[in-house]
């Protein structure tokens, strides 16, 4: 991993660019993280940066399970006995990450899934917090970003930065993957529509570079392009009476897509949750039938 920074965005907030970017409030030099990076590299790095810039870290705040948002969490909860919070349904997977590789691979996750892509340490959450409004005594406000996982939450600082987490993924990687983990469909398009209206200052996306109001915009009507275009490929493989996982072979051939074992589980889920989405929208309809689940277009 390479050398991990610190950037100053704003009076108080700060972030750390990598992989899953990593936000950073900052009064009275006692640092709050928004999520933790990758794994224990990025946990060793971040506190060696907190100690370069004198600052003490309090607390983590996570706004979800994944492992790459979480997985520097045991490391530096272990180092400086800081306190994590996250909202109930996620807190539940920080604390036995287990679920996670399960939830993806709908059983018992078998060796190749136990990865620290999909299964990070185990953390202890000591603050629970609800979806929206302020967190704790702090001056950060959690926002309900509903769709991308379970319960899932933005972060808003007070001098006007919002964290977006994985609601909104870059141009560069959306044009380069095409489709990326969905949980809720429905819910993950009110999510956008309320992206869309909102008036901070700046917005780090998780996976991307921070971005104005107007790239923000600009940046919301591509991935809800980008959902649409997923939306049909799907729609576009059931030509006949098909399996959902012939279903995910021809959307992977649609964009030449390669998978591997997390690829697998990731693209499947995002299939399945579009195919739930189709069917609760009455676009498409599903019979069992010689031990296969099939679905046709309506
Ligand atoms: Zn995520």
């Amino acid at each position: 991993m390479s050398q991990l920074t610190l950037i100053q965005l704003s009076n108080s907030t700060y972030y750390i660019p990598s992989p899953a970017n990593v936000g950073l409030f900052l009064k009275n030099n006692k640092a709050i993280l928004i999520d933790s990076g990758s794994d224990k590299e990025a946990g060793r790095q971040i506190l060696k940066l907190l100690k370069e810039h004198n600052m003490e870290l309090s607390l983590i705040v996570n706004t979800h399970s994944h492992a790459d948002h979480c997985g520097g969490n045991e490391f530096l909860q272990k180092r400086t006995n800081c306190r994590i919070a996250a909202t109930a349904m996620e807190s539940f997977l920080i604390e036995s990450p287990i679920l996670e590789s399960s939830i993806l691979n709908g059983g018992f996750p078998h060796k190749r899934l136990r990865n620290k892509f999909l299964l990070a340490k185990a953390s202890i959450v000591t603050d629970v917090i609800p979806n929206c409004g302020q967190i704790l005594d702090t001056s950060l406000n959690a926002l309900s970003i509903p769709g991308h996982f379970l319960d899932g939450i933005g972060v808003e600082t007070s001098d006007s930065v919002l964290f977006t987490a994985d609601s909104i993924i870059s141009k560069e990687i959306l044009s380069k993957y095409h489709i990326h983990f969905l949980y809720d469909v429905r819910s993950h398009f009110e999510t956008l529509e309320m992206l869309k209206n909102r008036t901070d200052k700046l917005y780090v996306p998780s996976h991307g570079k921070p971005a104005s109001q107007v790239e923000f915009r600009d940046l919301v009507d591509f991935n809800k392009y980008k959902i649409e275009e997923n939306i049909d490929a799907v729609l576009d493989s059931i030509s006949s009476e098909i399996t959902a996982e012939e279903i995910l072979a021809l959307v992977c051939n649609h964009y030449s897509i390669e998978i591997n074992a997390n690829q697998y589980v990731l693209i499947f889920s995002t299939v399945r949750s579009i195919l739930s989405y189709l069917l609760d929208e009455k676009q498409v309809d599903v019979s069992y039938s010689a031990g296969q689940m099939l679905w046709r277009r309506l």
